[in-house]
């Protein structure tokens, strides 16, 4: 006797799909393109408005440059570097930030003869091998505004109202700047002494991580988040008080111009930075309804000099563009594009089919982006999809007006339709369309 069916059958377990990307590494599919287009819209523009010109460099370099560049302690080169032999033997590494390799292009290609400061923007995708959670994924996308080549703080200045501009541009609400000096090569090993110092006799309540960075890299000790740390930091020497005259006037020209320019700051004198190459300026930006910046940057002068060049004082920044579209969302700030509006062409039956391509093709010389779904057979299934898309128009061309030599125009809100003759075709679909 079969058995009684009891429970409702099992169903099978979904097909895992055999591939899918690497973890920590989104697609950008086509319903987001939308925020992407519009994020390199406004950045573009941006970036012309301030006068920087764009430099692009490739995705992959020596990995010598980051160890050097970065600095062999830092969380990204000691832990989250792509890096991988390649035949020829050479150690390469997927970019994890694009201040190095923008320097390492200055001293190749002598940009400063090109211009004195350099002002360039990157845009591109960085690889860090980090734990994927909000706000961090392994490839993300950064926007950075780099000036080579001056150590004026007017340039610090504009870098900050740069970064600021795209964020305006994008409509973001409510962001403030973190900002802080880490001092130079005079004050710096100074206060470094002093905050060890500080932290000798109370190494053991810091987490594990600040143990080790005790020994490496103490100013971390500064930024770290754990209870504990955060708890020690409280008594901890701050660097203001230990900063030479220089650094000390610098720091105050820049915290001038912002304040001149109407600037919301906050100073933050544990804000400090993982990557080795900055010096003075440190900054960082944020929005108050999440805790990670939306994006970085500062002052490094001995960057150049560290990569075997001359003293080249410069300045950037780089932002996040995940985390800028995350903030949109929270702020119910939609992607705000000039998108083209596409008009749809349907055809019925195959003499009106074959001629379409060439009518389409004629709007398109004019400007004008078309849509189709010329596989489906019947008008009803095309008019579908023009739906779908959201067109404004649709052509609709059949055996009699291919035989007459006419379409006809369907306003696709109202349902409206006109028939016009061919040779006015884009002359009407303009009309209709503005
Ligand atoms: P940094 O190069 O570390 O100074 O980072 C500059 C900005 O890039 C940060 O403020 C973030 O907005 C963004 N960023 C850095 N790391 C990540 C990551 N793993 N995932 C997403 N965004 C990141």
């Amino acid at each position: 006797m079969p058995k009684e069916k009891t429970k409702k059958q099992k169903k099978s377990p979904p097909k895992v799909q055999a591939f899918q990307s690497v973890k920590g590494m989104a697609d950008i599919l086509p319903k987001d393109q939308n925020w992407w287009r519009m994020l390199r819209q406004v950045g573009f523009s941006v970036s012309e408005l301030h006068d920087f010109y764009f430099i692009e460099t490739p995705i992959l370099e020596p990995a010598g440059l980051f160890e050097a560049g970065v600095g062999q302690s830092t969380d990204i080169v000691e832990k989250q570097m792509y890096s991988f032999k390649t035949k020829g033997g050479d150690l390469v590494v997927l970019r994890p930030e694009g201040t190095a390799s923008v320097m390492r292009s200055y001293l190749e290609h002598h940009l400063g003869y090109f211009a004195s400061p350099l002002k360039v923007f990157y845009y591109g995708p960085m690889f860090r091998y980090e734990k994927p959670q909000a706000g961090r994924e392994r490839q993300f996308h950064q926007w950075g505004f780099e000036i080579v080549g001056d150590g004026d703080p007017v340039y610090d200045g504009q870098i900050i109202l740069a970064a600021l501009s795209f964020y305006k541009a994008l409509k973001l609400k409510n962001v403030k700047v973190k900002i802080n000096s880490i001092g130079c090569r005079v004050c710096r090993p100074n206060y470094r002494q002093r905050l060890k110092d500080y932290y000798n006799n109370r190494r053991d309540k810091l987490c594990r991580d600040c143990k080790e960075r005790y020994e490496k890299n103490p100013l971390r000790l500064l930024d770290c988040k754990e209870a504990g740390c955060v708890e020690l930091r409280a008594k901890a020497p701050i660097i203001l008080d230990y900063l030479c005259q220089n650094c000390n006037n610098h720091l105050k020209s820049v915290l001038e111009l912002i304040e001149d320019n109407g600037i919301n700051y906050e100073p933050d004198p544990y804000l400090v930075r993982g990557l080795d190459y900055y010096n003075r300026t440190v900054f960082e930006f944020y929005i108050p309804e999440v805790d990670y910046a939306l994006g970085a940057g500062g002052r490094y002068d001995y960057l150049s000099e560290i990569l075997g060049g001359r003293l080249m004082p410069s300045v950037g920044v780089a932002l996040g563009l995940e985390r800028i579209i995350e903030a949109m969302k929270i702020q119910e700030i939609p992607p705000h594009l000039k998108a083209k509006p596409k008009i749809f062409f349907a055809a019925v039956g195959d003499k009106a089919k074959k001629a379409s391509l060439k009518l389409m093709q004629e709007l398109r010389e004019s400007n004008i982006a078309v849509a189709e779904a010329l596989g489906k057979k019947s008008l009803k299934a095309q008019l579908k999809s023009a739906d779908k898309q959201k067109a404004p128009l649709a052509m609709i061309f059949g055996q009699k007006e291919a035989f007459e030599s006419t379409v006809i125009v369907r306003d696709m809100r109202s349902g409206a339709q006109e028939t016009v003759v061919l040779n006015r075709m884009v002359e009407e679909v303009k009309k209709r369309l503005h």
